[in-house]
């Protein structure tokens, strides 16, 4: 199992979190396509967004995408990673695709708790609970169309990271 591991779901599912700890378990690579984003054009993403718009800032994520994407890496992905076709085609057939599942709750719970994490300007102008249950729902299927595992992301990371690893070697096995 050498095959790039790309992490999807909603902003504040664990991608990050997971991710860095899945990394040194398996002693992979961790790479994150919004730090690769802000690093080569040198903006965050609120500043890219208020720059280029969001189908500007679509346009990087699918370069990002494609830049980190390497064996024995663990990738997080933007939120809206799946948004584009091109780029569910290019993680399914890349890597082994993991969806980080977390009910609309949970996820506005944790970017309440933890606002530095959403630093993104808001994609609709309500309050964070509506926002997420409403991007949440136009997304679901998406993540769920694209993903070879889904991983309920509302346990501890510990547990997370070992469904991952026993998702993962069921589907090497088989
Ligand atoms: P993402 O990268 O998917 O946006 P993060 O890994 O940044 O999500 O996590 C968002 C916030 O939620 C962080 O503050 C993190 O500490 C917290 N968090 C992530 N995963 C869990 C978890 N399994 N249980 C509790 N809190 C979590
Ligand atoms: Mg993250």
């Amino acid at each position: 199992m050498s095959l790039p591991i790309f992490l999807i779901g909603a902003r504040g599912c664990g991608k990050t979190t997971v991710g860095e700890l899945l990394a040194q378990g398996l002693g992979y690579a961790f790479r994150d396509t919004d730090h690769y984003l802000q690093h080569s054009t040198g903006k965050t993403v609120a500043e890219i967004v208020a720059a280029e718009g969001w189908e500007g800032f679509r346009r990087h994520e699918s370069e990002a995408l494609s830049a980190v994407t390497a064996p024995e890496t663990i990738i997080a992905t933007g939120g809206g990673m799946v948004l584009a076709e091109t780029n569910r085609r290019f993680m399914q057939e890349r890597g082994q695709v993991i969806w980080l599942q977390a009910s609309a709750t949970v996820l506005a719970a944790r970017l309440a708790h933890y606002p530095q994490t959403s630093q993104r300007p808001t994609l609709t102008g309500r309050s964070i609970t509506e926002e997420v249950a409403e991007v949440l729902d136009e997304r679901a299927s998406l993540y769920q169309q694209t993903a070879h595992h889904m991983i309920d992301a509302m346990q501890v990371p510990q547990l997370i990271v070992a469904q991952i690893l026993s998702a993962l070697s069921l589907a090497h096995a088989s």
